[in-house]
């Protein structure tokens, strides 16, 4: 086998090696943006994990108050509520970093899911 014939090899494999991992790289950038979880809290406790892979609507009540939270391709939103100011309504929760969804007049609190709790979160990365 030829110098140059190596080389070529060489420099294949390589640039294979570096677009595999770019797809890589992509494909887990691109998975960890579809799915993200957020705790919902209410009264300070954790009452349900919610995922923004799939679509739904359900409501959390607690007496005579209620939110009605909305999953969709925006991120997840407050629908509804009972609240008199509906400030939880004007937030939308897209991912980690999001700003929490805050309803104070019903002690209910929508933020990212702690660590141990999402199967997908990636200890290294974060
Ligand atoms: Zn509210």
């Amino acid at each position: 086998m030829s110098e140059k014939k190596r080389a070529i090899i060489i420099a294949s494999i390589l640039s294979l090696i570096f677009i595999l991992s770019a797809v890589w790289t992509a494909h887990q950038f691109l998975a960890k943006k579809e799915s993200a979880s957020a705790a919902i809290y209410q009264n300070g406790t954790l009452i349900k994990i919610i995922s923004n892979d799939h679509e739904e609507t359900f409501r959390i009540e607690d007496g005579e108050n209620w939110n009605e939270i909305t999953v969709d391709k925006d991120g997840i939103h407050v629908s509804g509520a009972s609240c008199p100011d509906k400030i939880c309504m004007h937030t939308v929760w897209k991912g980690k970093g999001s700003l929490p969804i805050v309803c104070l007049p019903n002690h209910l609190v929508i933020t990212a899911a702690p660590e141990e709790t999402d199967d997908e979160f990636d200890v290294l990365t974060y």
